[in-house]
């Protein structure tokens, strides 16, 4: 149990590691996904892993795509032994849309079809804007939205088009009310929230849904520890939080499950908040931001 999770609130399952859970409780249908095919970005660790994890237990066949195929094969590995279902490893950088457009075509050719697109894959770092260079501006910009567009494009050029499909953007409420060292990351993740308004407005008559699912602080990731996560957790921020506490992997992955799924069969173009309340709230403390960023910038030197 989280130290701060209430007496009698029952969470689902979760692991801290990018390893499937010992055991899982089905809120939904467990034929919820059944033969259907998940194409997940970044689903080879942290968030996006359990996501493949809880669509494989609903069913459905996953694909992971990431630039780290040793950790991806190791990762379809694990889901598959955990789940019964197929889980496919695929390189791919959301940069470059030729990947993209290659995994897409291994995808058809090995599974047949493709119904889900979790644009997941990001990069995230604190910085202040002073100190952060063009050059790292522009990656996080071409990992996080230019890489949700590249997805999103390829597969519905490919596939989507003729055949319908549901598209979730992971975001972040950064943005919101303008998180201090986050100006990369919130931007990227501004722009992606606009892209799936338009994109819904575009491809809801073909028959695609677009929907986003903007997380808070999630524990047993890599965005929650590269964010000071646990240092927060330690000096009580959380207590600020409305739900006094941070998320777990597995509640994100309902989330998305809600939106993939025909569980939200009239719902497009929409935001869902799944952060405790956090971003109402958050203390936007810069001071500990900052400590935390010159405590990794030591590290790393
Ligand atoms: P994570 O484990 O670091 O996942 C990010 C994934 O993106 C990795 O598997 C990485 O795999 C992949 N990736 C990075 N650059 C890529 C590229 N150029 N091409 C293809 N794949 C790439 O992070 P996470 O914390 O679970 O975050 C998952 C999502 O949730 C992100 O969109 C993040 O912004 C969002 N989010 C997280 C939190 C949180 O508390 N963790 C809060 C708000 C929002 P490779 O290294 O193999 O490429």
């Amino acid at each position: 149990m989280s130290k701060t999770q209430r007496v009698g609130e029952r969470l689902p399952e979760d692991v801290g590691t990018d390893d499937c859970m010992d055991s899982y409780t089905y809120t939904y249908s467990p034929d919820l996904l059944k033969d259907q095919v998940a194409f997940i970005t970044g689903g080879g660790s942290g968030i996006g892993f359990r996501i493949a994890e809880v669509f494989m237990r609903h069913g459905c066949d996953t694909v992971i795509a990431s630039r780290n195929l040793d950790k991806l094969k190791e990762a379809a590995n694990k889901l598959s032994t955990a789940t019964g279902r197929r889980c496919l490893p695929l390189h791919i950088d959301v940069r470059n849309p030729e990947t993209i457009t290659a995994a897409v075509e291994e995808t058809l050719k090995e599974l047949g079809h493709i119904n889900i697109l979790i644009n997941n894959a990001a990069g995230n770092f604190l910085c202040p804007a002073s100190a952060l260079s063009f050059n790292a501006f522009k990656t996080v910009m071409e990992i996080d939205t230019m890489g949700t567009f590249n997805a999103s494009k390829v597969i519905y050029e490919k596939w989507f088009k003729d055949h319908g499909g549901n598209i979730v953007n992971i975001s972040a409420t950064l943005g919101y009310r303008g998180q201090g060292l986050q100006v990369h990351a919130g931007s990227a993740k501004a722009a992606n929230d606009a892209m799936t308004r338009h994109l819904a407005v575009e491809w809801g008559p073909s028959g695609v849904r677009v929907n986003t699912l903007a997380p808070g602080p999630i524990s047993g990731t890599e965005g929650y520890r590269r964010l000071g996560g646990p240092q927060g957790e330690a000096r009580g921020a959380f207590s600020s939080i409305p739900l006094q506490r941070a998320g777990n992997k597995t509640e994100m992955a309902h989330g998305v499950l809600f939106l993939a799924s025909r569980v939200s069969s009239y719902m497009t173009g929409a935001a869902l908040v799944m952060d405790g309340g956090a971003w109402l709230t958050s203390a936007n403390d810069v001071a500990a931001m900052l400590g935390h960023w010159s405590t990794e910038a030591r590290r790393d030197k």
